[in-house]
């Protein structure tokens, strides 16, 4: 965990989110901020920066939390059946919160990226 990170705090319930999901591995929140119908944060609990910083010991780890959750989301929540996810790794990607998680968006028709 890291004292500065907003992400963290949500993961450590000191600040408010609103929570989809959670278990040992991962937190589901909505994003404050929605650019879909539906569109939630897959964030791990491990804090890792970005997908670059990730070793051999957590890349299957982390990514199988992200995977998993996804479909269990796209299962579980109507009108998520076919899904997006982002991740935007570094900050010439678009990423603004350092700590690694996957933006699930769902519920309307997207373009091809
Ligand atoms: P990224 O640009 O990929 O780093 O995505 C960060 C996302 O986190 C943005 O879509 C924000 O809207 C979202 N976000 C930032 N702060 C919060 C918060 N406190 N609760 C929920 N979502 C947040």
């Amino acid at each position: 965990m890291i004292d500065q990170c907003i992400f963290c705090k949500i993961i450590k319930h000191e600040i408010p989110a609103s929570f989809i999901y959670e278990n040992h591995h991962v937190i589901v929140i909505k994003d404050i901020n929605p650019k879909a119908p539906i569109h939630y944060l897959i964030i791990p609990k491990e804090h890792t920066k970005d997908i670059q910083s990730l070793d051999e010991k957590n890349i299957s780890v982390i990514s199988e939390e992200i995977f998993s959750a996804a479909q269990k989301l796209s299962r579980e929540t109507p009108g998520a059946e076919d899904f997006k996810l982002i991740i935007n790794s570094g900050y010439n990607a678009g990423q603004r919160v350092f700590h690694l998680h996957a933006h699930f968006l769902a519920g309307g028709k997207f373009g091809e990226v």
